[in-house]
């Protein structure tokens, strides 16, 4: 099979190569051939060598849905043919962590497909536990309707579930990206009452204004965004999730939080942020961090399949599986108009 290989030693670092085809290595394997992936920002943080744990040589993505090829003697839950979506983490569902639904750090998983072991952007992939990594695709739905569940979708609920929501609340969003936009649609299902888009790029706030993802849409370029939130909340807002990742953005997430509110930081960094705890204090905030811990497909899944969440507009250019080094370079140089790519199989 044809599989996308990372090599930080060779230039390009990656290659499509032919690889030999995955097989089930233990009992809770499923083997999925891959119909759709997309290029996540987490892949091209590996290429660039941030990720440290990413091992060499590995085939990239983790961001995919396909058809059930083969599955080991422990897989219950799902058979050969189903359509299914793969969470970005794989998890044991047994380990301290798992048990209090914190999979991002299971002892046996995490994030690893296509990071420590072979990912989707091939077209096989090795899938372990899948009792609990796969989510079936309802029926209804298309393939593409389903494609970001397993990650940035689950990411945006990661997002706005950190925040504690009530209905009373406003929820200012930093980065009005596809982690972003998934946090304002997800915000929106669990109730909050108003919604603050923040991004200095113009094209992405007038597709969540388009896709009427929330209240008001706000650029640092044409405003003061401090100024502007208290205009809109008194207090500052209630709950800020930072989608974004900057050193700008992660001061604007605390500056524009109300006192006793909480901070939700979705956003991976490049580098070492500071936050100034003398002129903090009193403010009382509380910051919660991390990778999504993905417990919630099957919500989301379900939330789709109701015609409650539609992500196809995210999707904004399409290439075919052979031309993926070409949808990786204009990936990462098309931040402009390109939200996400489909890689079609
Ligand atoms: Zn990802
Ligand atoms: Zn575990």
């Amino acid at each position: 099979m044809k599989a996308l290989i990372y090599d930080k030693n060779s230039n390009p670092k990656i290659t499509l190569k032919e690889k030999q085809t995955p097989e089930i290595l233990c009992d809770d394997d499923a083997i999925i051939k891959v119909t759709l992936s997309s290029i996540c920002t987490s892949d091209l943080h590996i290429i660039e060598g941030f990720v440290p744990k990413a091992k060499n040589n590995i085939v990239l993505g983790h961001e995919f849905v396909g058809i059930i090829e083969k599955t080991g003697k422990n897989v219950k839950n799902y058979k050969k043919g189903d359509r299914v979506s793969v969470n970005c983490e794989t998890f044991c569902n047994k380990c301290f962590f798992c048990k209090k639904g914190y999979i991002n750090n299971c002892i046996n998983g995490g994030w690893n497909l296509g990071c420590t072991i072979n990912g989707c952007q091939a077209e096989y992939i090795r899938v372990p536990y899948a009792n609990n990594t796969l989510t079936k695709i309802a029926d209804n739905i298309t393939d593409k309707n389903a494609l970001f569940v397993g990650d940035i979708l689950s990411s945006g609920y990661f997002g706005a579930k950190m925040c504690e929501i009530e209905s009373t609340d406003t929820i200012a969003v930093i980065g009005s990206g596809p982690v972003g936009m998934c946090a304002m649609i997800c915000a929106k299902i669990l109730d909050a009452k108003t919604i603050i888009a923040i991004d200095i790029n113009q094209n992405r706030l007038n597709i969540a204004k388009k896709e009427k993802l929330a209240n008001y849409f706000l650029n640092p370029y044409d405003c003061n965004i401090e100024n502007e939130i208290k205009k809109i909340t008194t207090f500052g807002a209630d709950k800020v999730i930072e989608a974004a990742g900057t050193k700008d953005t992660f001061e604007l997430s605390w500056k524009i939080a109300r006192p006793n509110g909480i901070v939700g930081i979705v956003a991976m960094y490049e580098e070492n942020q500071t936050l100034p705890l003398p002129q903090m204090y009193g403010k009382n905030l509380t910051f919660k961090t991390g990778g999504v811990d993905a417990i919630y497909c099957k919500e989301l899944m379900d939330l789709i399949s109701k015609g409650k969440i539609n992500t196809d507009f995210l999707i904004t250019h399409e290439f075919e599986f052979k031309n993926i080094i070409k949808a990786y370079e204009f990936f990462k140089s098309n931040k402009n108009d390109c939200l996400k790519v489909m890689i079609k199989y």
